[in-house]
């Protein structure tokens, strides 16, 4: 006869263990949260009331509570009430807080207060889990959604739309009510008095729009979120309505796929981000010659440029934006530059020479073309629809060919760069879930993502040493 593996009795009498320490085994991860914490000096990092007040009700230490986020945000808890929940009945929380139990207030305000110091102590663990130093980085950014939903997001398009839609519907309803005005014998009819009333509320609704219009002026990027002022409204390739959120920056080791770099903004273009992303990873890294892999977002010339500069070795694929491709003609890269005579050669074997320079958009550009040789030259439907084709030159392009010649020269770079950040974003955003981020301002969503981003660091320093190698690296 069948059967299935025997419960206890709850009435039974037992022996449980008498120490919280024998329910934690050795390779709990959260022994690495205890170690990790202990290690830091959580005064230097900036932590408030690191020291005991000598008057008043005694507080709790920051370690226990940073240990306690720590723990929540391994195991997605992240909201205050979940972790104070927790504290109380999780034996492994007990073990790391020693069966303390704060309320969910002290938990929250704890985060809000000390939103710098935890970024900082999060970031710490990169360095001494001793897992970097691939000397390879690969950049990626990703938007994640704010506490603000589209409708109360405002840019002017969208404002306009949303006018035009109150005005719409006035007009309708002041027809209907004509109507309804002009059939009416008597008293006001119970009609007339509901199309009155829906009219007031869309007059209010019209007037809170206008009031929205006149910040909008004021606003230096001429965007609005009513519910998350930081959040911005941001394209993304997955969603056409784009998300209202904000754009996360991660520098990921090759090596170990350790995260260490991370950086929040509310600008929702990636190509401003390559330098300081970069020169972030450098410094976790220590490595004076690092390569940093990125995709075609982030191609912007003087922040490869500058990455080169500063002993970085950018590989940051080209976009294919060519005006004259998209019209069917040759695009640029069918011209080769000759640098000993600073001409382009044409795929009809003819010179093209720089005759003049200016300034566009702040960069130095030079101009080349050969009017005679177009003149007379076969191909040249095929070429440009003027009177000769024109090739235009930053005075720092160089830096860009020699880019372009080393990706070539490692045809796998994209395809380490893909399997190195995407699955991190993913990763990241399925533990946030649907609404991504729980607080609101850029400071506070950069606590979160630290929060996240360490605990992601600590998943990969188990898979990759494991919880004793890495308390071990962690105690130095
Ligand atoms: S049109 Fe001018 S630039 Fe184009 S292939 Fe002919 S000679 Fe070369």
């Amino acid at each position: 006869m069948g059967r299935f593996v025997e419960a206890a009795d709850r009435h039974q009498a037992s022996f449980l263990p008498a120490c919280l320490e024998d329910y934690v085994d050795a390779d709990n991860a959260v022994r690495i949260i205890d170690a990790f914490v202990d290690e830091l000096d959580l005064a230097e990092l900036g932590f408030a009331r690191v020291q005991p007040a000598s008057t008043g009700r005694p507080g709790y230490a920051p370690g226990t509570m940073l240990k306690l986020y720590v723990y929540g945000y391994l195991h997605q808890l992240t909201s205050s009430r979940k972790l104070e929940r927790e504290a109380g009945r999780n034996i492994e929380l007990m073990w790391l807080t020693g069966k303390l139990v704060p309320d969910f207030k002290t938990i929250a305000d704890f985060r809000h207060d000390n939103a710098r110091a935890i970024q900082i102590a999060c970031q710490r663990f990169v360095a001494i889990c001793g897992l970097v130093g691939g000397g390879m980085v690969a950049i990626d950014g990703s938007r994640l959604r704010a506490v603000n939903t589209h409708e109360k997001n405002y840019t002017k398009g969208k404002l306009a739309r949303r006018k035009a839609h109150v005005e719409e519907s006035i007009a309708r309803y002041l027809a209907e009510l004509e109507e309804a005005d002009s059939a009416a014998i008597g008293p006001a009819t119970p009609r007339i008095a509901h199309l009155t009333e829906r009219l007031a509320s869309l007059r209010g609704r019209l007037s809170e729009l206008e009031e929205i219009g006149r910040q909008l002026q004021a606003a230096p990027d001429e965007q609005i979120s009513l519910t998350d002022p930081d959040a911005r409204a941001m394209a993304t390739g997955s969603d056409h309505r784009g998300v209202v959120g904000y754009n996360v920056q991660a520098a990921v080791d090759t090596k170990h796929h350790i995260v260490v770099a991370n950086e929040v903004t509310n600008r929702g273009h990636d190509r401003s981000h390559l330098l300081e992303m970069a020169k972030a990873a450098q410094a976790e890294i220590g490595a004076s010659e690092m390569i940093a892999l990125a995709d075609r977002g982030y191609y912007e010339g003087e922040q490869i440029r500058s990455c080169a500069e500063a002993g970085i070795i950018p590989m940051v694929p080209k976009p294919n934006t060519s005006p004259a491709q998209a019209r069917g003609f040759w695009g640029k890269a069918e011209f080769v530059h000759e640098p000993e005579t600073d001409t382009y050669r044409c795929p009809a074997g003819q010179q093209l020479q720089k005759r003049f320079a200016r300034v566009e958009g702040g960069k130095l550009i030079g101009v080349y073309f050969n009017q005679k040789a177009c003149g007379a030259c076969a191909s040249r439907p095929l070429c440009t629809a003027g009177k000769e084709k024109r090739i235009r030159r930053w005075e720092h392009e160089a830096v860009l060919d020699a880019m372009e010649r080393k990706l070539n020269a490692m045809p796998e770079a994209m395809a380490v760069r893909r399997c190195t950040v995407e699955h991190v974003f993913g990763t990241i955003k399925g533990w946030m879930g649907a609404t991504h981020f729980r607080t609101r301002g850029l400071r506070n969503v950069a606590t979160e993502t630290s929060l996240t981003i360490l605990a992601y660091n600590i998943k990969r320093a188990i898979a990759v040493a494991g919880v004793a190698s890495t308390i071990k690296a962690i105690a130095g």
